[in-house]
């Protein structure tokens, strides 16, 4: 359930609203809206919203139980859209983010011009994955440490916030100290452990929908995290699989809308994982905004043909830079900004 305190809730109010909602066995998290306190009551304290008597005690605007089995993450329990800041980025409200970037970190001088020509062309972020979890053990894994050093390295000289994935603890950990926003990628939604230590960290996650996960079981996943107390959460829809196999994934659009509808956490679209075509990239960019999308992420490198990994669906910076104009004028005929 949460519990909506009134605007001129008292903080021992407060207090006594926690006190009984722990005796009774709930684990309580504060969820600070713009205006008003909200308590998000959660775990298995057994008694119902109405035989704790919450609603009498002074200071409490209303009790609301939530059915669904994700809670903090459920629309209810903000009741409006949250917004994620990545440095001078925003995820939610008016304005979209675009993070862009190459597939993966493959050394210096691809990442800086990559990072030049997405900024001059608009985006607010800064992708380029540092350790890959890539299907085949011989594949490219990623450049790692060194991959993490040219973010930092590159985001200094460009003032783009940095985004990569983590695969487990040690990329985790190793990858806070020098971007600012980490990834759980698609084969990783469902890894608890990882997602609980994410939910531990003080720097914002990016959920990646698995492969074949439905929306309840994505929900469930960044419910893990900001269970753990992290609410700095934005989900991306990158498709799932399918019977289809002309395209890489099968984008599930509906989700962005379906998702807003039932969560407050902001949400993405990665058009280039989900079609594995760049000529399909720029129309679902697009359709994703139309849908509703808080932002998208773009793999773009300086040289698509010669990429280490993803150069077929990869858009060229000058692609990218036409794309972000058509998504600007889609922006505006929905109501936002790019
Ligand atoms: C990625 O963004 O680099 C990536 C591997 O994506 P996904 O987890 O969606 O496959
Ligand atoms: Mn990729």
């Amino acid at each position: 359930m949460v519990v909506v305190m009134k605007l001129s809730a008292r903080e021992d109010e407060v207090a006594m609203v926690r006190q009984r909602l722990e005796q009774s066995g709930f684990q309580v998290h504060f969820i600070h809206g713009v205006k008003r306190l909200v308590m998000g009551a959660v775990g298995e304290g057994g008694e119902t919203a109405g035989t704790l008597g919450l609603e009498a005690l002074p200071g409490v605007e209303k009790v609301v139980p939530i059915m669904k089995p994700y809670k903090l993450v459920s629309l209810e329990a903000r009741g409006e859209g949250s917004q994620v800041p990545v440095r001078e980025a925003v995820f939610g409200g008016g304005k979209l983010a675009v993070i862009a970037g190459p597939c993966a970190v493959e050394g210096r001088e691809q990442l800086l011009e990559a990072a030049v020509q997405v900024k001059k062309a608009g985006a607010g972020l800064l992708r380029g994955g540092a350790f890959k979890p890539r299907t085949s053990p011989y594949s490219f894994q990623g450049l790692q440490n060194e991959a993490l050093r040219l973010l930092a390295e590159v985001s200094a000289e460009t003032g783009l916030p940095t985004v990569t994935e983590v695969i487990d603890e040690a990329s985790l950990d190793l990858a806070l100290e020098y971007v600012d926003m980490v990834q759980i990628g698609a084969r990783n939604m469902q890894n608890f452990s990882l997602l609980r230590l994410a939910g531990r960290a003080s720097k914002p996650v990016i959920l990646k929908r698995g492969l074949s996960a439905t929306v309840e079981e994505w929900l469930m996943a960044a419910e893990y995290i900001v269970s753990e107390g992290n609410d700095q959460v934005v989900l991306c829809e990158r498709g799932i699989r399918t019977f289809e196999n002309a395209t890489r994934n099968t984008l599930d659009l509906s989700a962005v809308p379906l998702v807003k509808s039932l969560s407050h956490l902001p949400v993405i679209v990665d058009p280039s994982h989900a079609t594995g075509a760049r000529r399909l990239v720029g129309p679902m960019a697009r359709a994703a905004v139309a849908a509703g999308a808080d932002g998208l992420l773009i793999e773009v490198h300086p040289d698509p043909a010669r990429a280490l990994s993803d150069g077929p669906q990869s858009l060229t910076p000058a692609e990218f830079s036409a794309l972000m104009k058509e998504i600007r004028a889609v922006a505006a005929a929905v109501g936002r900004h790019a």
